[in-house]
């Protein structure tokens, strides 16, 4: 049995790892895919940090690139993996956990093919679990190419004619963006009145006036921390403005409904769509975990990362877990600090 399970091999898992493995602790961490950095990696090949390479350091080492660089994911992945060489972090790979139980002091985690137990888990699956698609979307032709974010990699995926992107987050605009470049026609739904920062201000980097102005420690406990968790979020480093405007764009509001080759929006009907890349988001999943209390946004419930109802249970990197940098590359040690030091309180 071990005395710390991590779940989840990404960032926040490696974080706590290097917490845990300065208190030489019997620790482990169980991860679903097979290699360091693959959520970074199966995502879409021209991805490039929005934040800089001073803002990506995780505890102990540096982020390898110099300031004011903005990494593609195959640099993430790579600093990932000389992470837990550097730091000799146990992970066993291909070990999705299915089932957590605590019973009689001792969790059990079983996958599809083995059971581990432990006296302490930490769950770092990550703040984005399973691709939320539209309703409608089970209405479409199947001759109409549909792709989540998830899976989209480059514009090779789709066929010839319009495409439609659906969503106003980040990476609904810049998969706009990407596809727009080609100069075929793209449809986009979704909010045009988003607000976009540029990534450099006045010879600075947006994440150094970010730390400046408090930005990245307000909590969400607090009055600014609870205003900013609850608003939407800036989409960052795309010109959204000039990109709604680009001539082989067309922007049709909101998806209504769909029927067949026919996609109906708040401002048209629309039926030359032959790809629709949906970056519509993603929703929460932590039913696997016996006995867990949810939030309203079905979030467990926590205080910074201490689980409210299951003793020994813990969570990291969950969007606003305490701060906006809590889901972050450099963000993520700060909560992975205290968890440890609340962890160490407990055991003296
Ligand atoms: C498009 C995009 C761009 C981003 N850009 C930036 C940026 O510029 N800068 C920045 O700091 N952050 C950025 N982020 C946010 C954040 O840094 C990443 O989402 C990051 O991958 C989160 O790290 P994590 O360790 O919490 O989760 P993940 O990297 O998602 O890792 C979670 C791990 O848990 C494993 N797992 C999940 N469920 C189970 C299970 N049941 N059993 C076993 N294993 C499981 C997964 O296999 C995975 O390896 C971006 C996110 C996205 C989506």
């Amino acid at each position: 049995m071990k005395d710390y399970i991590i779940i989840g091999a990404g960032q926040a898992g490696l974080a706590i790892a290097y917490y845990l493995n300065k208190q030489n602790a019997n620790y482990l961490i169980v991860d679903a895919n097979s290699e360091t950095g693959a959520p970074w990696l199966k995502r879409w090949d021209s991805l490039k940090l929005f934040t800089p390479s001073e803002f990506n350091h995780l505890p102990g080492m540096k982020f390898p690139h110099k300031k004011g660089h903005y990494a593609n994911k195959y640099e993430v992945a790579d600093y990932l993996k000389a992470y837990v060489k550097e730091y000799n972090i146990p992970i066993e790979f291909d070990q999705k956990i299915t089932y957590l139980k605590k019973e009689n002091k001792v969790f059990t985690l079983k996958s599809d093919v083995k059971e581990f137990t432990a006296k302490n888990v930490i769950i770092a699956t990550g703040p984005f679990h399973k691709p939320f698609t539209p309703k409608c979307h089970t209405k479409i032709s199947k001759d109409i190419i549909q792709i989540h974010s998830e899976h989209y990699k480059s514009p090779n995926q789709l066929q010839e004619g319009a495409t439609l992107v659906v969503g106003a987050g980040d990476s609904g605009v810049q998969i706009l963006s990407e596809i727009s470049d080609l100069d075929k026609p793209v449809y986009f739904s979704g909010n045009t009145n988003i607000m976009s920062i540029p990534q450099e201000f006045l010879g600075k980097t947006l994440w150094w006036w970010f730390s400046k102005i408090g930005f990245l420690t307000a909590h969400k406990y607090s009055w600014i921390g609870k205003k900013l968790s609850k608003g939407g979020q800036p989409v960052i480093g795309t010109d959204v403005k000039t990109l709604f405007k680009k001539k082989n764009v067309t922007c049709v509001g909101r998806t209504l409904d769909a029927n067949e080759e026919t996609i109906t929006f708040e401002k048209q009907e629309i039926n030359d769509i032959k790809n629709i890349v949906w970056a519509t988001g993603f929703k929460p999943n932590f039913n696997w975990i016996d006995g867990i209390e949810l939030d309203d946004d079905y979030y467990p419930k926590n205080y910074r990362g201490v689980s409210d109802n299951i003793e020994g249970l813990y969570f990291l990197g969950l969007p606003w877990l305490y701060t906006r940098g809590s889901a972050t590359l450099g963000g993520v040690k700060k909560d992975a600090k205290y968890l440890n030091k609340y962890i160490l309180n407990k055991v003296q």
